[in-house]
């Protein structure tokens, strides 16, 4: 992925255009990964880069595919989840002096790394596979998803 990020924007055709001038376009990517190895797949980022006052502002909205696993019944599944955020990559000016991005020199702006730290923020900490899933059965570990035992069915 690091060979050929299609996450590698370039900006630089905006820099000279008029404040308010923006071109929107998507970035599909089969797959990405983070340092911690959490893997999204089919991921669609809708990306909108925006000149304005103090520089470039990218705007992502972005959906992906993660395999979890369900915390009421452990059955796989793939969860989709959703992020969106805004960067502004400023000019480095003096009235830009406190901005914390500058825009590089080559007008080449990398959103692979904040594009996984959103996603990561979005993994959801007790992933369902459906909210009305049913569970295990504590007595006998029957997934009642799939049918009742015998304890589930005294209680019925
Ligand atoms: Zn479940
Ligand atoms: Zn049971």
């Amino acid at each position: 992925m690091n060979e050929n990020n299609l996450f590698r924007i370039n900006t630089g055709f905006l820099i000279n255009q008029t404040v308010g001038a923006y071109r929107e376009f998507d970035i599909d990517a089969p797959y990405i990964e983070d340092e911690s190895k959490n893997i999204f797949e089919d991921v669609l980022a809708t990306v909108r880069i925006s000149r304005v006052q103090q520089g470039i502002l990218v705007s992502v909205k972005a959906t992906a595919k993660i395999e979890t696993s369900c915390c009421r019944c452990l059955e796989p599944f793939q969860q989709v989840i959703s992020c969106e955020f805004d960067e502004l990559y400023a000019f480095h000016l003096r009235q830009n002096a406190d901005a914390d991005v500058f825009l590089p020199e080559s007008g080449i702006v990398d959103i692979l790394p904040l594009l996984l730290e959103y996603l990561t923020i979005e993994i959801p900490i007790k992933p369902l596979c459906d909210e009305k899933c049913r569970g295990l059965c504590v007595e006998c570990g029957q997934n009642l998803n799939l049918g009742s035992c015998e304890h589930s069915a005294e209680k019925a």
